[in-house]
């Protein structure tokens, strides 16, 4: 049996009434969308007992009543032939994607019994989990109550990390997901290598909108002309990787020029003359041959931005694993913000505000005996979250201690770590790997074991209690049954606990019997909650002006224009711009992003979304293509500096791309056979990022430091 089982049509039957009993007409269930975090509430249709349509849940703050491209393609997810169907224990070698269909009590009891003998042999903290999403949630539990402490998401180390710890650091708080960004009353709006609308954050991309309607100015800074920039006011190319001598250029004309929130700077900073003194030498003409963007427009748009405060929001961005110097970068943001006064002011950054739902009151977990794996010495003193390459590092190595098992839920690490070579060199020291997921992935190809995980269409997941800008919560429900032998993630987590001897952990029967305790805490009717699919909480104030206290979490209690625990740890206390390397000649820096149809690699084999993006291309600027004889949808495969060639991928020929890059969205060129319809379609951005910046502060890995050349290929 190979992980490419033979596909047919699959029916849905609807969950909420047995397949004898299908029920005639339309029912409307409530649930929340998995394709991507973002968790918007939606209304999912059954006609006549089959899966017909998914909307936005009216009552959801997130959604508002409509979904992305992604989220109405939900229905791709349950209906892809290539999905995953039932347990499955490797045959032969890691990596041959060869297994033996088992049921799911021999899939477990193996995966028990050799997690039991890692524990007896290793201790429990050598086992180490990665997951991503709130379907994670019950099986972090589980392995919380089994001893370890080394659980991760790359979503720390490999995308927001950086952005969090350098607002932290200047605010004392995270940006946190969503972001609490208050795009929507914005009057000048910065966006800095975000590509809004293409990288679709539901929320974010409808209050985008409502920006451009409102005309507000938009500013956006990008090596590439994004959708974004077709919006905006200014457009500034920057050369890649000089985004740092912006800002503080820009910083320097706002001081200089005494245009920042005087009131608001003395009433809530710490350090600013000091800061100012350092901001000084920063000038847009020492800029200028870095960024390659003129000192008048540096100074034009400055003087825009300080126009519109406090209503100006620099967007912190999401994904800015870039350079390796990303967490001073990101708190270059926070400190313009904070010139700007926007923190907590309405058109800025918003506080967030949430319901209190009771945790369910399980047993205290043990005591690690070891601490994390990840960051030995703590020799990444600014790491608020595990570091995922910090676990790789230590599975190579076996230091500061052994770790025997992975256990990845929803994350195929192979596309999400960079330097692909190091992730199989760490799976080779393994005793156990384990992947659960509801599609073959290139990590799922390397498991021992693989779990087929019910899609969120067909099962319950926890209460998203979300911090946003109104408190709510809601439920994500079945809407229909699991066309094989699929399980959701909470009977997975309580049956392997029960393997475990950790059964008393999860002392409820199902999960209904989880909410009604939680919900009845908080006072929340589950049948309500069934019904509509969110309940909202009473409005809360969002804005300094509305009442919340101007309270700042950081060592000086104010915000630190000067960060003396930066300066403390042997860091720049302002940040100081590090130019990034220069092009080897002939070749194009590599950058990558997002597309509006698909989520990471997670999305590729749903029909519906592959029908409008089955594989990506390579931008490259006209004069280059004219230069190697490039011709518009011609393939060519990028060999990157380390000698790793791609599959091959179209070729679009744009003005719209600076001439020293090169850029392609993330996610596709998959390997792994199971996934038959994504197959080599379009190439992999992650196979080509063999190299990696680590950031000092927290442990990121900045992966914009790939360079390829292009060379024509078959078509
Ligand atoms: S942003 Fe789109 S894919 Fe993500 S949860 Fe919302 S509707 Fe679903």
């Amino acid at each position: 049996m190979s992980l490419a089982a033979a596909g047919c049509a699959l029916k849905s039957k609807s969950a909420s009434v047995s397949s004898a009993e299908k029920k005639k007409g339309i029912q409307r269930i409530p649930t929340y969308c998995d394709i991507c975090f973002w968790k918007c509430g939606a209304i999912a249709s059954v006609r006549d007992g089959e899966l017909w349509k998914i909307e936005g849940n009216p009552d959801d703050p997130l959604s508002r009543g409509r979904l992305c491209p992604r989220g109405t393609g939900g229905i791709g997810a349950h209906t892809d032939p290539d999905r995953l169907r039932t347990p499955l224990i490797r045959k032969r070698e890691r990596g041959e994607e060869l297994w033996q269909e088992v049921t799911w009590d021999e899939a477990l009891g193996y995966v028990a019994e050799k997690l039991l003998k890692i524990k007896s042999q290793y201790g429990p903290e050598a086992v180490a989990v990665f997951s991503h999403g709130i379907g994670g949630n019950f099986l972090k539990h589980t392995f919380k109550a089994y001893g370890t402490p080394n659980i991760s998401a790359p979503s720390f180390a490999q995308c927001r990390g950086p952005r969090d710890v350098g607002f932290r650091l200047t605010f004392g708080e995270d940006i946190s997901s969503p972001e609490r960004t208050d795009i929507r009353n914005a009057d000048c709006l910065v966006l800095l290598g975000s590509h809004l609308g293409e990288n679709m954050h539901n929320s974010q991309v409808q209050e985008f909108a409502e920006a451009i309607e409102k005309r507000a100015s938009i500013i956006i800074v990008d090596p590439r002309y994004s959708v974004a920039a077709s919006k905006a006011k200014y457009y500034l190319p920057i050369n890649p990787g000089t985004d740092l001598a912006l800002l503080l250029a820009w910083m320097n004309v706002i001081v200089r020029e005494n245009l920042y929130d005087k009131e608001y700077v003395t009433k809530y900073g710490f350090g600013f003359e000091q800061f100012a003194a350092e901001i000084l030498a920063f000038t847009p003409e020492w800029a200028y041959p870095e960024t390659g963007i003129e000192p008048e427009i540096i100074r034009a748009t400055a003087r825009e931005m300080a126009r519109y405060k406090p209503a100006t929001l620099v967007h912190p961005g999401r994904h800015v694993t870039w350079y390796g110097d990303d967490t001073q970068r990101s708190r270059a943001i926070a400190l313009i913000n904070a010139l700007l006064g926007s923190w907590g002011r309405k058109g800025g950054f918003y506080y967030p505000v949430s319901m209190d739902v009771p945790s369910y009151p399980y047993p205290p977990y043990p005591k690690p005996a070891k601490d994390k794996v990840d960051n030995p010495g703590n020799k990444y003193p600014f790491a608020s979250e595990t570091i995922t390459t910090g676990t790789r590092d230590a599975t190579i190595s076996g230091q500061p201690y052994p770790i025997k098992g992975w256990f990845v839920y929803a994350s195929n690490l192979l596309h999400a770590l960079p330097n692909e070579n190091e992730t199989i060199k760490a799976i080779q020291n393994l005793d156990l790997l384990v992947v659960v997921d509801v599609i073959p992935s290139e990590i799922a190809g390397w498991a021992d074991v693989v779990l087929p995980e019910s899609v969120y269409l067909e099962r319950h997941d926890d209460l998203n209690v979300e911090w946003f800008r109104d408190p709510f919560t809601a439920l994500r429900q079945p809407v229909v049954e699991s066309p094989h032998d699929q399980k959701p993630n909470w009977w997975i987590a309580k049956q392997l606990a029960d393997r475990l001897g950790l059964g008393s952990f999860f002392p409820w029967n199902d999960i209904e019997e989880y909410f009604r305790h939680r919900l009845g805490a908080a006072g929340i009717d589950y049948e309500e909650l069934k019904k509509r699919g969110i309940i909202r909480g009473a409005k809360q104030p969002n804005y300094f002006e509305e009442g919340v206290p101007t309270e700042f979490a950081t060592p000086s209690g104010k915000i630190e224009f000067y960060s003396l625990q930066l300066q403390k740890a042997g860091f720049d206390p302002v940040p100081k711009y590090t130019r990034p390397d220069a092009n080897p000649t002939g070749t194009f820096r590599l950058l990558y992003g997002r597309a509006p149809v698909h989520s990471f690699s997670r999305t590729h084999s749903n029909r519906i979304l592959s029908d409008m993006m089955s594989e990506n291309e390579v931008w490259v600027n006209t004069s280059i293509a004219a230069r190697l004889g490039l011709q518009n949808a011609q393939y060519v495969t990028l060999k990157n500096q380390d000698g790793i060639t791609s599959n091959k991928v179209k070729v679009k020929v744009t003005e719209r791309i600076r001439p020293d890059c090169v850029y392609m969205v993330h996610g596709f060129g998959h390997t792994s056979k199971g996934l038959k319809h994504a197959y080599r379609k379009g190439a992999s951005d992650a196979q080509l990022i063999t190299r990696y910046k680590t950031d000092p502060l927290m442990g990121g890995t900045g992966m914009n430091c790939n360079f390829v050349t292009i060379e024509p290929a078959e078509a």
